[in-house]
């Protein structure tokens, strides 16, 4: 008997419960991926995530082919595809990992809904998260807003002691498929050449990443992951997205790498390490309860937000980092050319884009969307409400970032400006963050004439702050 494995974002093959399900009930498995991104509109996935999902597929591919037949890639509609692929192994089982963007609840459960009227067995599991989103509620029965109590009852329920290794052995079963390349996924345009050098997309990328994060930074990630010029996160984001890893593995090695530590860095390095992956589980229960935050603020206040009426020029020059702010400017770049952009820096470019400069958050959640190689609609979503605050648990409205102040509190010696902003490079670390402060002397001294070589600020900060303050005002008082 046969069984499908339908490879969605679950793109490993250790810790992967459907595919271990059906491999337990001693089936030959037929792997396939089917090419159908019209399902998941409006959040088909943009052009970075495209990318990575290519070469992602690529290392599945070459995966499974040790084990003696590769990925059977077929063109969608997922229900057809999924029937005449039965039709053709004779598959009597279909078995997938979950996903819980609305889009795809919708799909899955008519399609499971059909499968089982087909006769087909169809099931799916938890490969993505470490607690189903209705698994957790507040003591008075409904969903979390607040993420400090929601990340206590995870730590109660108890995180991932182990996670399941991969398998030795596979039986598979070979049908015909449609080349990767076929499907289009890369970019015509050249933009995504630069990744390859940052990323090794796969499941071998993803172990890697893990392994060199606990061994070389997780001593001081509580305190170096708000420094954007080292490389002291995991940059597991991209990895977790495609389900390359999952979080019961991360969770696990973690857990194992404290305890076989004496050093406290390493301890409470990797404690808050735990907990931002608790903030994760948390952006996918919000987007599981509240589905229609994705385009509308949870806070129903924003729906009247006076947001710019005219903002195009402003996220045109936003999103091609020609803001004259210097942070701003060097994290949009850092985001174009990595197809990443570190935690610290989104949520300063995130506040300036919808305080300073009044757009509408939908607007940069989309651009995230289509150039993050780690774009996910729950933490994007996340993200970007957090910052406008107009979400769960969100930073207070009248918290703007000041990206002079943070930028010297976070990158003092401003490496991370002078790599992304090699025009700026000459002005001395004091003017750095806030060039139109510097002394015309100093100005001429490096080289640089404001407006020619870099931008005069879009807004002044000061000016552009009271004005978001007044507008949220607006809607506080109505
Ligand atoms: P690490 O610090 O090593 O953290 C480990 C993992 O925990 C991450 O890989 C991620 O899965 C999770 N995590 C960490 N911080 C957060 C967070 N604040 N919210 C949710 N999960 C978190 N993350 C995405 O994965 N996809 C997005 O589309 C995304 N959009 C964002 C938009 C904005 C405006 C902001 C402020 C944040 C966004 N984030 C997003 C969250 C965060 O910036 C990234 O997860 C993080 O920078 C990834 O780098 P890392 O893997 O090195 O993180």
């Amino acid at each position: 008997p046969a069984a499908i494995v339908w490879f969605r974002r679950d793109l490993r093959l250790a810790d992967n419960p459907a595919l271990r399900a059906a491999r337990d009930a001693g089936m030959r498995i037929v792997p396939v991926y089917i090419h159908a991104h019209e399902e998941e509109t409006p959040w088909a996935p943009g052009g970075a995530s495209r990318w990575w999902l290519h070469h992602s597929l690529a290392a599945l591919d070459r995966d499974l082919r040790r084990h003696g037949s590769g990925l059977v890639i077929r063109r969608g509609p997922s229900l057809e595809a999924l029937r005449r692929l039965a039709r053709e192994t004779g598959a009597g089982a279909v078995h997938w990992n979950r996903l819980y963007e609305p889009a795809a609840i919708a799909r899955d459960g008519a399609i499971k809904q059909t499968l089982r009227q087909d006769g087909l067995d169809a099931h799916s599991h938890n490969a993505a998260l470490l607690f189903e989103p209705w698994a957790l509620q507040t003591q008075s029965g409904g969903p979390y807003r607040v993420f400090t109590p929601f990340w206590k009852a995870c730590l109660g329920l108890g995180l991932a002691e182990n996670a399941a290794p991969p398998p030795e052995a596979l039986a598979l079963m070979a049908a015909e498929s449609e080349s990767l390349n076929t499907l289009g996924l890369l970019p015509q345009r050249p933009w995504a050449d630069a990744f390859a050098d940052h990323w090794q997309p796969g499941e071998r990328g993803a172990q890697d990443a893990l392994a060199t994060f606990l061994d070389r930074a997780a001593a001081d990630y509580a305190a170096g992951r708000d420094l954007p010029s080292e490389r002291a996160t995991s940059r597991l984001s991209p990895h977790l997205h495609f389900g390359e890893i999952g979080p019961r593995q991360i969770a696990a090695a973690a857990q194992a790498h404290m305890a076989r530590s004496t050093d406290r860095g390493t301890f409470s390095g990797l404690e808050t390490f735990l907990r931002e992956l608790g903030w994760r589980e948390f952006a996918h229960h919000l987007l599981f309860h509240f589905p229609q935050t994705s385009e509308r603020s949870l806070d129903a206040r924003f729906e009247a937000f006076p947001w710019t009426r005219d903002h195009a020029s402003r996220l045109e020059a936003w999103q091609r980092g020609r803001t004259g702010i210097p942070l701003v400017d060097a994290g949009m770049r850092e985001l174009w050319h990595t197809g990443w952009m570190h935690n610290r820096v989104r949520m300063v470019v995130a506040s300036f884009l919808t305080k300073n400069l009044l757009t509408p958050w939908q607007a940069g959640a989309r651009w995230f969307w289509d150039t993050l190689l780690d774009a996910d609609l729950a933490n994007n979503t996340l993200g970007w409400q957090w910052t406008a605050g107009c979400g769960a648990d969100a930073a207070p409205y009248f918290r703007v970032f000041n990206p002079v102040l943070q930028g010297r509190k976070f990158d003092p010696q401003g490496r991370y400006l002078r790599r992304w902003l090699p025009e700026l490079a000459r002005l001395p670390d004091k003017d750095l963050h806030a060039p139109w402060e510097a002394s015309a002397q100093t100005l001429q001294h490096a080289g640089i004439r404001l407006g020619r070589d870099y931008p005069n600020p879009l807004v002044d900060l000061a000016v552009s702050r009271k004005q978001a303050l007044a507008a949220y005002q607006s809607i506080k008082t109505a």
